[in-house]
Formats: structure tokens, C-alpha cells, sequence
């Protein structure tokens, strides 16, 4: 398993993470005996959004007696009502379901209060400026969370929530198809076909602005809708005409700046398996380029996608990497010195490049590589 950096949180979290409403109707053995063998495997964190008190007490039995081995997200204004998932915004509801998640749970805290699915501008300026963000400050204060963060799926609201200041961790979507799409704070023109019907072309700017902030200012991102809701990983369905692998889906969300871990919500073993494949997967598998690449209607030319298919250099320069750091920098305001530090430990540097043209040939993208790396040098002097 790989550890990474949730951001300025400081915690330490497995890439490959569960995302816990996979476990809706199972038992609670069998919700122990996944959990064994997801520790087995080295997973440490989990996100928990469902309200379901059937399903907060199974995962409170599969942590009893190993608390301290998991690094929990739990989410804020998931409530449980009328036998039903409910968000709200109501603060009693919220004080009385996060009560009763960490009861259930059988813990005093949760690392991460995740205030729960904020999508359009007017509930992010409800939360911020509203009681939930008090009430987060609060539970983080009474030290009953340790960190606030927010999921969306709505790249302009998470950059505000980012940019506000009043978040470290960001739970966001993140796939190749819903990448290609601009803003919108209706989430099901993600999944709907009209979304895809005309021709696409790059990464949306805003997402990429997005990735690009929180990786600069420290904002830890975990992975929801890493497969499309399935999506993805089926012929007929995929908007791409060709199914992903679950492997290629998860390294694609591993590669974008700033993202520490996928939550794989995954309702049998073998789910929990071909999500746990990418610890041990080959560079070949991993490549999600070859699912990419020569679709007609859908391109990302020119765009560097941090593939890592240009390899191998022959000044031996991780081009990938180069580029994901020149990006974090382009915007021309002086480089932070996370990103400065990240560059300078690199082997290689990009004023080695001897412009030999041998990665612009192997980029599927059409990546004007030897351009990309003058720039860098130019950014970061060598
Ligand atoms: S330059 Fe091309 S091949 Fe290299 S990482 Fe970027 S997109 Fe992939
Ligand atoms: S053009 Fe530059 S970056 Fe590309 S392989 Fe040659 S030396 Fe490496």
C-alpha cells in the first residue's frame, strides 16, 4: 500500500481508501471480515457518510479494539430521518446525527468532519457564513473533530470552499469523463448522456483550477465517483465507447494534483479486490492513457494528463512530474515553497533537457514537451 500526505492535515492515508456505503446490507460479520482484510491490506482510512444506523454500528463493531488503525472521515449534516438519508442544515439535526455517529462508532472523534455535499453557491454561503461552519469549529475545538472538510462535486463551490480558507480536506469527484465537463450544482448532468453528446475537448479550466489550488495551498483532495458510479467501467455505459478498468480509474484520480486518496465504495470482495489491485498493479495496467487516447469525440491534445507514457527520458527527467509542478506555477504569482521544494527534489530538472524529441513522440496527448520544459526551467531557474 502507498501512503500519501492528506494535505496540511499532516495525516498519512492509504491511496486505496473505503468509501463505506458499499457496505449497506451486509452483516455486521461481514462487514468485520472486510475490514480485516482491507487492514491485511494496509488501507487506514475510510469515508462515512451514510446516516443509516444499521450501517454506523456495523462499522463501529468491524473498529472495535483497532480504533486507533483507521483514520476516519465522518460526515456533517447526514441525517438519519424517517427511516431515510436526509442532508440538512438544520443544526439540531446535525448536533444530534453526528452525536449519534460517533456513538455508533464507538470513538470520541472522527480526523475529518466532512461537512457534507454542498453544490451551488447559495448552501456554500448558508454553510459558511451559517451555523455549520460554527458548529464544525466548535466539534473541532472541543477536539471532537481534528479536521473540517467539504465534499462536492461542483469544481467553482469546492474552489470558493478551498479559497475561503475555512477547509483542509476536499472530497471531490474525480474521473477522465466528469473532468471534461464544466461547472454545473446540478450533480446529475455528470451521469447524464445529454452531458456527453456533443464533442469534448480538455480538462475543464475551473477543475483544473481547482486541483491546481488546493495542491498549492495544501487542501488534502479524497476521491469520490472515481469509477463514474460504475459507469466508467462498463462498455455500454462508459461516455468514452470503451470501459476503463477500475486500476486505470483509480491511478487517473491519483495523478491529479493535490489528491491524497480514492474512497472505493465497494459492496462485495471482489470489488474490494480489483479496487486493492492497484497497490500491485504494473505500470502497464495502471496506464490509463491507452483508454484515452484516439477517441473521436472526446480529446485532451496538447493537455499534459500526467500519464507518464512520454518515459523514458533520455536526460532521465520525470516529464510527469515536471509538469504537474510547472502547472502549479502558472498562473505567474510567486511560487509557493511546498511546490518549489517538491520540484527541487527531483533527480533530474528540466534545464537537462536536451530537446531530443524522443517523449513528444511516445505522448499520446500530443504534449509540446521540449516548449514544456524550457518554461519550467524558465519558472523555477534550472
Ligand atoms: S507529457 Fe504526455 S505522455 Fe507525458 S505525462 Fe504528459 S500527457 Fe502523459
Ligand atoms: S526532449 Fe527533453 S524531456 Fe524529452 S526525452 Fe528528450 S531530453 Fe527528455
Amino acid at each position: 500500500m502507498e501512503y500519501r500526505t492528506l494535505g496540511r492535515t499532516g495525516l498519512r492515508v492509504s491511496a486505496v481508501a473505503l468509501g463505506c456505503e458499499g457496505f449497506a446490507n451486509k452483516t455486521s460479520e461481514e462487514v468485520r471480515a472486510d475490514f480485516d482484510h482491507a487492514i491485511e491490506q494496509g488501507v487506514n482510512f475510510l469515508d462515512l457518510y451514510a446516516s443509516a444506523p444499521d450501517l454506523r454500528s456495523a462499522i463501529g463493531a468491524a473498529l472495535r479494539g483497532r480504533r486507533e488503525r483507521m483514520v476516519i472521515q465522518g460526515h456533517l449534516c447526514s441525517v438519519w430521518e424517517e427511516g431515510q438519508y436526509l442532508r440538512s442544515r438544520d443544526l439540531e439535526k446535525c448536533r444530534a446525527a453526528f452525536d449519534d455517529l460517533i456513538a455508533r462508532l464507538g470513538t470520541d472523534y472522527v480526523e475529518i468532519g466532512m461537512i457534507h455535499y454542498v453544490d451551488s453557491d447559495a448552501d456554500l454561503s448558508a454553510v459558511l457564513e451559517g451555523p455549520v461552519l460554527q458548529y464544525a469549529r466548535q466539534l473541532r475545538a472541543e477536539g471532537r473533530i481534528r479536521h473540517i472538510g467539504l465534499s462536492s462535486h461542483n469544481p467553482t463551490v469546492a474552489l470558493r470552499a478551498a479559497e475561503s480558507g475555512a477547509i483542509d480536506v476536499l472530497m471531490f469527484s474525480v474521473n477522465p469523463c466528469y473532468d471534461l465537463l464544466p461547472p454545473s450544482d446540478d450533480v446529475e448532468t455528470l451521469w447524464s448522456d445529454a452531458s456527453y453528446a456533443n464533442d469534448l475537448h480538455d480538462i475543464d479550466p475551473e477543475r483544473q483550477r481547482l486541483y491546481e489550488f488546493c495542491a498549492r495551498e495544501g487542501v488534502g483532495i479524497d476521491v469520490m465517483k472515481a469509477y463514474g458510479g460504475g459507469d466508467l467501467l462498463s462498455d455500454a455505459n462508459s461516455p468514452f465507447g470503451r470501459p476503463l478498468t477500475p486500476v486505470q480509474c483509480i491511478e487517473y484520480a491519483l495523478t491529479r494534483p493535490a489528491v491524497a486518496a480514492v474512497m472505493v465504495g465497494c459492496r462485495s470482495r471482489a470489488e474490494l479486490e480489483a479496487a486493492l489491485a492497484w497497490c500491485s498493479a504494473t505500470p502497464d495496467e495502471r496506464d490509463y492513457a491507452r483508454a484515452l487516447a484516439g477517441l473521436e469525440r472526446f480529446s485532451w491534445e496538447g493537455h499534459c494528463m500526467y500519464c507518464g507514457h512520454c518515459a523514458p527520458c533520455t536526460a532521465g527527467i520525470d516529464i510527469a512530474s515536471v509538469n504537474k509542478f510547472y502547472n502549479l506555477t502558472a498562473d505567474g504569482a510567486p511560487i509557493p515553497e511546498t511546490v518549489r521544494e517538491h520540484y527541487r527534489s527531483l533527480a533530474h530538472h528540466a534545464s537537462e533537457c536536451v530537446a531530443c524529441g524522443r517523449c513528444e513522440t511516445n505522448c499520446p496527448f500530443g504534449v509540446g514537451i521540449i516548449d514544456h520544459m524550457r518554461r519550467a526551467a524558465q519558472r523555477f531557474g534550472y
